[in-house]
């Protein structure tokens, strides 16, 4: 089987670099693997971010967020990972803000309570 010409349309040899017929250049079929996809890089984001989320919710967001987006460049290297520290750092945030909005609640109910009395 024979590779055929692209110009003239005519059947030349399996390894023939150019056409027997009209000298035109055949196209090679073989696709060239690419190198990269044999090595996966390391989603370094999303462990970041697995991390900074249980220290410090707001970048452990950042980061993972990062390492969601860069995921399916890496293949879909540590997804998981990555949502869960956005889910970390989204309770890590959401207690943290509950704890701040206890506080001042707590000072707003005081100083109302205060001018009761006055
Ligand atoms: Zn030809």
């Amino acid at each position: 089987m024979g590779k055929f010409c692209s110009k003239c349309g005519k059947e030349g040899k399996a390894n023939a670099k150019f056409c027997e017929f009209c000298g035109n250049q055949m196209v090679e079929e073989t696709v060239t693997t690419v190198e990269s996809e044999s090595v996966t890089p390391t989603n370094g984001m999303a462990l970041a971010g697995f991390i900074l989320s249980f220290f410090v919710p707001v970048l452990g967001l950042i980061f993972s967020i990062i390492g969601v987006a860069k995921a399916p460049r890496l293949n879909g290297n540590r997804r998981g990972l990555a949502i869960a520290g956005i889910i970390i750092s989204a309770i890590g945030i959401g207690l943290t803000a509950l704890i701040y909005f206890g506080y001042f609640a707590a000072i707003l109910d005081e100083a109302t309570s205060y001018s009761y009395y006055y």
